[in-house]
């Protein structure tokens, strides 16, 4: 079965993870909220993300975000294969990728060789948001990127799903 007509892959992100984004985004308002996006990689090298885990953000900083290496460590061998992506919170609002973003992005996707999906959300998370969120992310600027080989950085399509843990079509 095939998904979408369009060969650029996308990020597709179930409810569920979803609403623990919210969850994350409001609780740590004002910092870079960050974590792992978990679920799988179709043939088509779409992104199905069924969970999303927050980590620590080692830097505490409104304009920064640093896993903790062995934060991530235990989550890669407690969800082998599955961490697809990485999300973290812009609450200053700045819309995009910052230069560290692209950096980074180019460091784990190209040099590392890691085919995660970088999805960010853009703040302000204040009262005004809350109040027009009604629980969801939907409603926040939300951009995703994927930097392939011998390629410039790319914007990837997003889908926010309906269903809670959505699955890869199968072959
Ligand atoms: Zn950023």
């Amino acid at each position: 079965m095939k998904q979408f007509s369009d060969a650029r892959p996308r990020l597709v992100l179930g409810k569920r993870a979803q609403q623990a984004l919210f969850t994350d985004i409001s609780q740590r308002a004002q910092i870079e909220a960050c974590g792992i996006l978990l679920g799988a990689m179709d043939a088509d090298g779409n992104w199905w993300i069924e969970e999303a885990r927050a980590l620590t953000n080692t830097a505490d900083s409104p304009v920064y975000f640093e896993f903790d290496p062995a934060e991530l460590l235990e989550a890669e061998l407690a969800y082998p294969g599955q961490i697809m992506g990485v999300y973290h919170s812009h609450p200053t609002g700045f819309p995009r990728a910052s230069n560290t973003d692209r950096a980074n992005m180019q460091r784990v996707n190209q040099q590392e060789g890691i085919a995660w999906a970088w999805l960010i959300i853009s703040g302000p998370f204040d009262a005004d948001f809350q109040k027009r969120a009604h629980g969801t992310i939907a409603t926040a600027p939300l951009i995703a990127y994927f930097h392939p080989d011998n390629h410039d950085l790319q914007r990837i399509p997003l889908i926010l799903s309906e269903d809670d843990a959505p699955l890869p079509p199968t072959k």
